[in-house]
């Protein structure tokens, strides 16, 4: 049986904001925390990405617009709605079809006949679309896209810090527990984005599943103490759910995300996590 004192504690963190979806959680919690693995686009951004840049290559920059903002008019991932927003494209949905999203790649589909793809570079040349350009941008996050098996240009994107992510990070320095930034994006993007941020390190140029493999590595060397992982997006799931508390936020976040957390932040903050360490371990103290 559970004492009743978790569920006074379920309670206790409901009213600061944070939504445990079990008692195990805050016993979790409780205990030492080994590490904490963070996502970036998302969790240590604000995910509301500016478009910084647009390329095109052998293509009107109209059509260009037109074929990249129906095609992401179909991802929920923070460039997709970031692109959709910046350039107010009318969509006509009939337009589109065989729409496929590869988490932590992009998407592909047929737009007005034309095969559209979108996403990492690596994920292009997968699909036999040469990228035959020499980019002007280092350190930022982009949007490749081909038209019919040809390289047709790129968007650049900035996304900026969540203000909170500092403080947070600097807290659980003094907890003594591990910080790491895992990413989808480049090496070089994400170390730009965290130079002032001190993680114990940083893994670009991940796919979901290698997320995965990140964790269970840092879980091995966690012993029984406790890994917690924190993400937004649909590459973040798998993660979430084989780290020993997966946390997501209730904004902004891909529903399979919240699928798979354990604990969901009603408060679009970062600092909410020392909330939850805090208040599980006064809990834990009143159960024994
Ligand atoms: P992160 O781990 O930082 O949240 P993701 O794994 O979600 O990043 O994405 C990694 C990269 O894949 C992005 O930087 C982007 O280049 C590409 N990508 C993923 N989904 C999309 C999409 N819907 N449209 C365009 N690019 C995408
Ligand atoms: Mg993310």
């Amino acid at each position: 049986s559970v004492p009743l004192s978790y569920f006074a504690g379920v309670a206790r963190l409901s009213k600061a904001s944070i939504l445990v979806k079990g008692t195990t959680y805050i016993d979790k919690m409780a205990r030492k925390i080994y590490a904490i693995l963070f996502d970036k686009t998302g969790t240590i951004t604000q995910g509301s990405l500016k478009v910084d840049k647009v390329v095109t290559k052998d293509i009107s920059y109209e059509e260009f617009i037109k074929l990249l903002c129906h095609i992401e008019s179909f991802s929920n991932h923070p460039i997709a709605l970031s692109v959709t927003k910046e350039f107010k494209v009318k969509v006509d949905a009939q337009l589109v079809k065989e729409v496929k999203e590869y988490p932590g790649k992009g998407i592909e589909g047929v737009v007005d006949d034309k095969k559209v793809i979108a996403g990492t570079k690596e994920f292009l040349e997968e699909n036999g679309v040469k990228i035959d350009i020499k980019e002007d941008f280092i350190a930022s996050t982009a949007v490749y896209v081909g038209v019919d098996n040809k390289f047709c240009g790129y968007v650049v994107l900035k996304d900026f810090l969540r203000q909170d992510i500092k403080d947070t990070l600097n807290l659980l320095k003094k907890l003594e527990t591990k910080t790491y930034l895992l990413t989808g994006d480049k090496k070089e993007a994400a170390e730009e984005l965290a130079s002032e941020l001190k993680f114990d390190g940083i893994f670009s140029n991940l796919l979901p599943q290698d997320k995965v493999k990140i964790a269970e590595q840092i879980k091995k060397e966690a012993k029984n103490a406790t890994v917690v992982f924190v993400g937004d997006g649909i590459n973040d799931s798998p993660a979430l759910a084989v780290c020993d508390v997966g946390i997501s936020f209730a904004q902004n976040a891909s529903s399979i995300a919240t699928a798979a957390a354990d604990v969901i932040l009603l408060e679009n903050s970062t600092v909410k996590i020392l909330d939850l360490i805090q208040i599980s371990r006064f809990v834990r103290r009143v159960v024994i």
